[in-house]
């Protein structure tokens, strides 16, 4: 088993006693403030937990950008238990080397030391308060007829309950002394550029693609479950010049907009080859096309 844990990374208290500050002052502008301190908050317990996933996905991984989607990711890909509460210990001896594999009793005879624990919490009900907070504060009412007035603000009073509602939330979680990036079976394999990938071998599928976890690279590869292998993902260049063949990351065409295109020297002769997207015509009358 390969657990990582790291103690208590983001300090919500100033966070906290501002909103409360606001809260107070009760003004339509000092509400407003609130809900958006709210929002920040709810953003930086999201984007931590995404921070701590980092050696486990890639950045291109991560198709839905609201904090409640991106937990919703790392749930499903890095870690099952990313927003479940849960508190970590370990045992006050460590096991004599050589050991036999401890019993049931025998860890239950142990004397545990508790490291920390992490207070989780629904990704959609943190995603609802998000989006709650801001149809409330930080937009105003569309007009629906002439004699309708334009407002600075929206209604102070539904802002402030609303506060109230996500302060309620991030002061639990604040609670939470750690932060787990999981624990379970790792697999992990070396990228050509030189960064080793790790992923939970019980969380990936036949078949899944995974982007590298380096921002600077374009690789990507195919995990083979039946001998846990990984395949690089590549398209085969051949220069028309001199034959030397070039596999260049699938990833760098599929990234490519259909008005630009890749071009590099031929290892082989020097010439410069360009790779572009190009529109192609088939019929009914023709022989079907071939990939
Ligand atoms: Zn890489
Ligand atoms: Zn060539």
């Amino acid at each position: 088993m390969n657990a990582y844990a790291e103690t208590a990374l983001i300090n919500l208290e100033p966070t906290i006693s501002k909103i409360e500050k606001l809260l107070e002052e009760n003004t339509e502008a000092s509400v407003t403030y609130a809900a958006l301190e709210c929002r920040l908050a709810i953003e930086r317990i999201c984007y931590e937990r995404l921070r701590l996933a980092h050696d486990y996905i890639s950045h291109d991984d991560l198709r839905k950008w609201q904090p409640s989607d991106i937990v919703k990711t790392l749930i499903q890909e890095v870690d099952a238990k990313a927003a479940e509460t849960f508190t970590l210990s370990i045992a006050r001896e460590p096991m004599p080397e050589g050991s036999p594999a401890p019993t049931r009793g025998d860890y239950e005879a142990m004397e545990w030391l508790p490291v920390g624990t992490q207070v989780g919490f629904a990704p959609n009900k943190l995603g609802k308060l998000w989006n709650g907070l801001a149809k409330l504060a930080l937009h105003i009412e569309i007009p629906t007829s002439k004699d309708a007035t334009v407002k600075q603000y929206g209604d102070t009073q539904a802002i402030a309950s609303k506060v109230k509602q996500a302060l309620a939330e991030i002061k639990r979680i604040s609670e939470g002394t750690l932060m787990s990036t999981g624990m379970g079976e790792e697999v992990s394999f070396e990228c050509v550029c030189g960064s080793k990938n790790k992923r939970r071998l019980e969380l990936l599928k036949d078949g899944q693609t995974i982007n590298c976890i380096n921002p600077d690279c374009d690789e990507s590869y195919d995990y083979v479950q039946s001998d846990l292998s990984f395949g690089r993902r590549t398209f085969e260049i051949v220069c028309r010049a001199c034959g030397t063949s070039r596999d260049i990351p699938k990833r760098m065409v599929e990234k490519l907009r259909t008005d630009h295109h890749i071009h590099f020297d031929c290892e082989g002769c020097g010439e410069t080859i360009y790779v572009s997207w190009r529109p192609m015509q088939a019929q009914r009358t023709e022989p079907p096309l071939k990939d």
